[in-house]
């Protein structure tokens, strides 16, 4: 780790800095995980050991609960997963996801001691808890956890006192790191990063933190890499620079972000986005011009947007999409007239709607509304956001699958730079996104020489193959960085 400084400061605490200068995409730090596990609800259908999703698992014989790719990730999982197992067999069943996970952490903190393990800048006995800015309810889920950890704990293991199972606890409550699936379209489990939780918040960050599976399949190549986060750089840093991430996502206004870090993370932002309020007026931006609409009729749209997108969210998440549709289309006609382009509860409505439009294969309608969305993200977001990227990909296949070749492939390639900054070329999204880039550029050039042969081509093809159906909409708001339980 000799390419980062801690340091310390009165007002944020540690820190951390460059000790070496940075080019966008460039890797920081990779970090394996102190301690990962995975989600109570997809025990069963993700890997253990490296939280990929696979249709076929094979489950521990022992537990019957831990499930891996194949050997090559159960053999790997073995040194954490051996107390584990037998804990289970013992108490029946397992446990919840905190518990499991701070269970990981004391076995680990008992086979290594709790001082600096290698590689790591902090110790899991110094990172903050924040224990003591619990409210009741908070206080009275810990001692729920503590008891349930009490009772899952083996007697033959290491006793730790009950200071030390809060303080474990706390950790997970607020530094516990959300981990995805290979492609990123979902949230699977949680782990913690030592050297990750010393990286600051700000709202425009000169750094990301992407997870990475890893490559199990190509063991003892030069490609075998193991489950990791990087931090990566998303612009040109100094030596001496702070590096930073964001805790939240940007599309919120200042005022929000604000809050909703101090209740998540029980700090006060002071970015100079947040000081200075910088793009807040884009996010809340007016219909200029003749018939500017008043005030009152600006808060009485905000806040239908705001029921509407309650309902949605419900509608949503019980999968009654031709609902979330018509709910999209009755709030887009309201916040049309007054609204303006970069208005984030218009954006909100049209990445809902263009999503689910897609998974619903009405391609032409939801290419239209996407590309509102990216050309409004263009101007919110930091032009390396991995976020960006995501959108810019999903809107670039939408054009593509509506037969808009030129407008897709255009989006495809901007996705493709953004990500290769974000999530660098190995990463499993960025090589779909590449194969996606050679194919819809392939597709561009014929369209160019000969567009009648291309639209003739494209009808076959369409008639002979089943249409590539998008990824079924999920209910999760883009996650904080940190996993906190709501
Ligand atoms: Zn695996
Ligand atoms: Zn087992
Ligand atoms: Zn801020």
């Amino acid at each position: 780790m000799e390419t980062v400084e801690v340091f310390t400061t009165e007002e944020k605490g540690r820190g951390l800095k460059a000790a070496k200068e940075f080019w966008a995409g460039d890797v920081i730090f990779a970090e394996r995980a102190y301690a990962a596990v995975v989600f109570d609800s997809l025990t069963h259908l993700v890997c253990h050991t490296c939280f990929k999703r696979h249709e076929k698992l094979h489950r521990c014989g022992q537990c019957k609960f831990a499930h891996y790719c194949d050997r090559t990730c159960q053999k790997d999982a073995w040194v954490n997963h051996k107390n584990e197992c037998a804990a289970i067999k013992k108490h029946g069943k397992a446990p919840n996801e905190n518990i499991r996970l701070a269970a990981r952490i004391m076995w680990r903190i008992e086979r290594e001691g709790g001082g600096l393990t290698e590689g790591c800048l902090v110790s899991i006995d110094s990172l903050q808890n924040h224990v003591e800015h619990f409210g009741e309810e908070e206080k009275k889920e810990m001692r729920i956890d503590v008891e349930s950890f009490l009772e899952f704990w083996p007697t033959g293991s290491k006793q730790f006192g009950m200071q030390f199972i809060s303080h474990i606890l706390g950790v997970i409550n607020c530094n516990g790191f959300t981990l995805s699936d290979q492609r990123g379209l979902q949230a699977v489990g949680v782990g913690i990063f030592p050297n990750l939780c010393l990286v600051n918040h700000d709202c425009w960050p000169n750094c990301t933190v992407i997870f990475n599976n890893g490559n199990h399949e190509a063991v003892r190549s030069l490609f075998h890499t193991q489950m990791r986060i990087e931090l990566r750089a998303l612009g040109k840093i100094s030596v001496g620079d702070e590096l930073t991430v964001s805790y939240v996502d940007f599309l919120n206004v200042s005022e929000e972000r604000r809050q909703q870090l101090k209740k998540q993370y029980y700090f006060d932002c002071t970015c100079e986005h947040c000081q200075k309020g910088i793009k807040d007026d884009l996010m809340l931006a007016v219909k200029d011009g003749e018939g500017k609409p008043s005030s009152d009729v600006v808060k009485e749209v905000i806040q239908f947007s705001k029921d509407t997108l309650e309902k949605i969210d419900k509608a949503r998440s019980e999968g009654i999409y031709h609902e979330v549709v018509k709910l999209c289309r009755a709030c887009l006609a309201k916040q049309e007239p007054v609204l303006g382009d970069t208005n984030i509860y218009m954006l909100r409505i049209l990445s809902i709607l263009s999503e689910v439009l897609s998974y619903l294969q009405l391609v032409e309608e939801a290419a239209g509304y996407a590309k509102r969305m990216v050309d409004g993200y263009l101007k919110l977001y930091h032009p390396n956001n991995a976020q960006l990227g995501m959108a810019l990909m999903r809107a670039g296949v939408t054009h593509w699958h509506a037969g808009l070749i030129e407008a897709g492939h255009g989006m495809i390639c901007k996705a493709y730079a953004i990500l290769l900054v974000t999530h660098g070329s190995t990463h499993p999204i960025t090589k779909d996104l590449e194969a996606m880039r050679v194919q819809s550029e392939m597709e561009l050039r014929m369209f160019q020489q000969n567009e009648f042969m291309y639209y003739k081509m494209r009808e076959a093809a369409l008639q002979n193959q089943q249409i590539q159906i998008m990824p079924e909409p999920t209910n999760e708001i883009s996650p904080g960085i940190f996993q906190k339980k709501q």
